[in-house]
């Protein structure tokens, strides 16, 4: 008889599985788990853009705001294939728990383009992105919901969406708006340090774990999913660790050498040849096997529901370092934890980019230029204290580190609903 494979749950549904847990494991207030199970603003635009062949094409854009009652709405956003109202809700409510769980003071948001930017050329990329910004209009904002990048954006995109926004704006209120996005380059308003803090912030989750566990990263062999922004910079610093990177996967291969891989020499290599597939002494390896390879640490850094059911219990690594959004599963989740392998949760592990990105509105707000040490130095204050927190709240629940994460998050959202009543 036919069998009919169980579908995977899409990204909101372990998000709302994840919630449900937290909630239960701590007893949060009824009212505020009303309140938060469901996204406070939906936003969809469907615009048309110039194409360079003469012709239009009309995009459609999504923005997700969650929550804001600790402030503004703070988020990514992501132009890919697989961005629709789903992994925006997703992506936007975790959003919410990191910014909650860092203690910045900041909702969650995220949103973007369906669609794969290789297709176009850099200008139809800055005029969907510029025509993107316009169609929002004051649905973001500097202090109402401020975008930040995501997969396959970046700072000059950012630096596109400052300027599209200040320029609607009247002449005396437009340098008074370039905090309306953050992870801008340096010039034009960006932080020093931006640009690794999320992959710097990785590492320093792991170097916390690893001295809770009285070891150190030195000789610690990983290997890292996605080899983009977050997994090139966590891969620059567990090397200064001295940890070996064995394996690496990416959209367009995935490779291995047990004998480890220079990861500043592949992303030179990636830069000339578009694919890290080729790379010297290594050999490609079956990407659906990518996560069994043999390691201590697993990365992922590229996109969510990637440790499932379906490959959890091929996982050999003692600790998985979340620097992807919602790469392990529920199910997954539950595989990895009967087999005693430590998860440090996406909203905690990946959390120095929101906090790098709140360093930089800081700057912009007050008129300030930072330096990298400032940046680095606080950064890695705020990501120890919050590894800490959720380590003590593992132990005071007796529940594993999403969980714990997420009671530490959700304490202050339902103090701060309970504190201000409903209105009217
Ligand atoms: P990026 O666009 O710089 O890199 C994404 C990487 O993922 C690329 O190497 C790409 O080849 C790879 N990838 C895409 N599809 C893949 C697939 N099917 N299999 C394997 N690899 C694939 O993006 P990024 O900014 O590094 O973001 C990576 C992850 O980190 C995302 O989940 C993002 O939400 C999360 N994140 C990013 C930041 C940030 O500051 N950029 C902050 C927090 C979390």
């Amino acid at each position: 008889m036919a069998t009919t494979a169980k579908p995977q749950p899409t990204m909101y549904e372990n998000v709302k599985n994840q919630f449900e847990k937290a909630a239960n494991v701590m007893g949060l207030d009824e009212t505020v788990k009303k309140i938060l199970s469901s996204t406070n603003n939906e936003i969809i635009v469907n615009f048309p853009v110039k194409m360079d062949n003469g012709t239009v094409e009309v995009f459609t854009g999504y923005r997700v705001q969650h929550n804001n009652v600790l402030g503004p709405y703070k988020g990514g956003l992501r132009y890919h294939p697989t961005v629709d109202i789903d992994a925006a809700r997703a992506l936007a409510t975790w959003m919410t728990w990191k910014t909650s769980l860092a203690g910045l003071p900041y909702g969650g948001g995220k949103g973007g383009i369906q669609l794969d930017p290789k297709k176009y050329s850099q200008g139809e990329l800055e005029r969907i992105t510029r025509r993107f910004t316009y169609a929002l209009g004051d649905n973001i904002g500097p202090e109402h919901d401020i975008p930040a990048p995501d997969v396959n954006t970046n700072a000059q995109m950012m630096a596109w969406i400052a300027d599209t926004y200040m320029s609607t704006k009247s002449p005396a209120e437009r340098s008074k708006n370039q905090h309306v996005v953050t992870g801008k380059p340096v010039g034009s308003g960006g932080l020093e340090g931006r640009d690794r803090a999320t992959g710097f912030g990785v590492v320093v989750t792991l170097e916390s774990w690893a001295k809770l566990r009285n070891t150190s990263l030195e000789g610690k062999r990983y290997i890292v999913q996605g080899f983009g922004n977050v997994g090139y910079w966590a891969a620059h610093f567990m090397n200064k660790n001295g940890a070996i990177l064995v394996g690496v996967q990416d959209a367009t291969g995935t490779i291995y050498n047990p004998e480890g891989i220079d990861p500043e020499a592949l992303l030179r290599f990636q830069a000339d040849n578009g694919t890290i597939s080729g790379f010297k002494n290594t050999q490609d390896y079956n990407g659906a096997e990518f996560f069994g390879i043999d390691c201590d640490v697993i990365i992922p850094a590229a996109l969510g529901n990637q440790i499932t059911a379906g490959n959890a219990d091929t996982v050999k690594a003692k600790v998985i370092a979340e620097g992807a959004n919602g790469p392990t599963d529920t199910e997954g989740e539950a595989i990895l934890l009967a087999k005693g392998i430590e998860i440090i949760p996406d909203i905690l592990c990946n959390s120095g980019g929101v906090i790098g990105s709140y360093f930089e509105w800081l700057q912009n707000r007050n008129g300030e230029i930072w330096t990298m040490d400032d940046v680095i130095i606080k950064l890695r204050k705020k990501m120890e204290d919050a590894f800490n927190r959720v380590v003590i709240s593992g132990g005071q629940y007796k529940t594993d580190w999403r969980t714990a994460a997420y009671i530490q998050a959700l304490v202050r959202i339902e103090m701060a609903y309970k504190q201000r009543g409903i209105f009217p």
